[in-house]
């Protein structure tokens, strides 16, 4: 239902846009859409591919804006692909509305299409910010191809993303000082100012001021650094009113130490147990830069907290059986899952992949838990690369999951691990006729 207003609410935007662009165009004194010329037309259509471009520019903000109400819906790695996928469009968008307003003008004033963009950028208020703020973008969309690729390092693009917000400013002065849509319609001009403004708001409030208002609620801190298996360490999280912040098993937070060498990186994490009163933990595994260096916090570090966020809990579950497979690091999530699933009674199964027995993390709590809690959680380990392991070894693929669970169809499945792991086990389980509607995924990947 919340999803389906989402996609309304998105949907009404476009229909309000391309019918007043319609409007517009069909009653314009100059060019008219249907008939006028050649000009006209490009001019009409350039006009709607800026329109467009600024929507789904204002789309993708909303995206990526951490906003609670759509992440609920959806799932920050879901609205993630999105905001990729549907850049692309967006790059196509931005580089129609410049060629073919440039065109349509250059053919009325009889002009090459170059010395019609050079008087542009001379005479037309608004215009060198606009194709400061274009440049600007297309270049931050290049690098995020690369980041893709793995070119660059994430850091460097997300210091890049950042300059998104200038260009965004320098576009929106061309747009309400010379789109010709805005300046001649004041009442389409006032829904435009309004729809920024709303999607603004949403960034101010969700990204920057929510955080801000949970430090100073909860005044979160860093309370043990506790080294696990490998190189895997827990940081414990502690703070005021910790029962008021309301975070569930699964669920992953942004986190910003605030401490030299941290202070200027926020990083997602998972839960990697039930939250209580006192604490809440994370276990992070030494991976890259920032991740290196944890080990090194000291206890006493305010910790600024973007979440909890992610669509990864019990909520989702259809099913009082359930299976749980991680992968390596991915079993945070997965850790806290079990424990929570198990204490409400759900008949568990959790298969557990890992290189060899030194790198299981948090093994012994999970024997603890298994042995607790008697027939109602089955515990499997499974070892890729460990010849002396006496229990499962080899991959989790299709042969083992359908050996090892027997009343797969029953069940909802919760997974989490490396990609190449995820992508196995889904297929597997698209093999042994598993609805997707039934397998909960978390990418460890924005
Ligand atoms: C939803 C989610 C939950 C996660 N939970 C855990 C967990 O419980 N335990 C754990 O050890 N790891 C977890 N991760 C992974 C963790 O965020 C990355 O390992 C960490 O950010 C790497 O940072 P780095 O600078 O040390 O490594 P780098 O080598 O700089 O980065 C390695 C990769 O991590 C990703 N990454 C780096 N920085 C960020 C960032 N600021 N935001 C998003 N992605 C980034 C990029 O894909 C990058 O290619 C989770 C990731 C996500 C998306």
């Amino acid at each position: 239902m919340k999803k389906a207003a989402c996609w309304i609410l998105a949907a009404v935007q476009l229909l309000v846009v391309t019918g007043c662009w319609l409007w517009f165009h069909t009653h314009h004194a100059m060019g008219n859409l249907l008939t006028g010329d050649a000009a006209g037309k490009l001019l009409a259509w350039g006009r709607l591919a800026g329109l467009l471009a600024v929507l789904a520019i204002l789309f993708q903000l909303m995206l990526v804006g951490r906003v609670r109400w759509v992440e609920r819906c959806y799932g920050m790695d879901r609205l993630t692909r999105l905001h990729h996928v549907s850049g692309f469009a967006l790059i196509l968008l931005l580089i129609l509305h410049p060629v073919l307003v440039t065109f349509g003008h250059a053919i009325q004033a009889d002009l090459s299409y170059w010395e019609q963009m050079a008087d542009f950028c001379k005479t037309w208020r608004g215009l060198l910010t606009a194709v400061i703020g274009l440049s600007l973008m297309i270049g931050a969309s290049v690098f995020s191809v690369l980041v893709l690729l793995k070119r660059v390092r994430y850091e460097l693009w997300y210091a890049t993303h950042l300059v998104l917000y200038v260009a965004f400013g320098l576009t929106f002065l061309h747009q309400v000082v010379s789109g010709s849509d805005l300046t001649d319609h004041p009442a389409f001009k006032f829904y435009w100012i309004a729809l920024y403004a709303f999607v603004f708001v949403n960034l101010a409030v969700y990204r920057f001021a929510w955080p801000l208002l949970a430090f100073a609620r909860h005044r979160f801190v860093v309370t043990q650094v506790v080294p696990e298996t490998g190189d895997v360490t827990s940081v414990y999280i502690g703070g005021k009113h910790l029962e008021k912040f309301h975070v569930e098993s699964g669920q992953f937070m942004i986190v910003r130490f605030l401490a030299d060498g941290f202070r200027w990186e926020a990083h997602p994490f998972s839960l990697s147990c039930l939250p209580d009163e006192k604490h809440l933990r994370l276990s992070i595994k030494r991976l890259g830069d920032f991740t290196r260096r944890i080990p090194e916090l000291k206890p006493g570090t305010p910790v600024l907290i973007d979440g909890p966020h992610g669509v990864f809990t019990s909520r989702t579950c259809s099913s009082d059986k359930v299976l749980l497979i991680a992968g390596g690091i991915g079993v945070t999530p997965i850790r806290s899952l079990a424990e929570e699933l198990v204490g409400v009674g759900h008949d568990v199964i959790m298969i557990y992949g890992n290189r060899n027995s030194e790198t299981i993390v948090f093994k012994n709590e999970l024997d603890e838990l298994a042995a607790r809690t008697g027939s109602k959680f089955r515990l499997v380990y499974v070892m890729s690369d460990d010849p002396a392991w006496p229990g499962e070894k080899g991959r989790v693929d299709r042969e083992r999951i359908a050996r090892l669970v027997p009343d797969l169809a029953d069940r909802d499945i919760y997974l989490c691990g490396p990609p190449v792991m995820m992508k196995g086990v889904r297929t597997a389980l698209a093999g042994l006729g598993v609805p997707a509607r039934r397998i909960h995924a978390e990418r460890f990947a924005l």
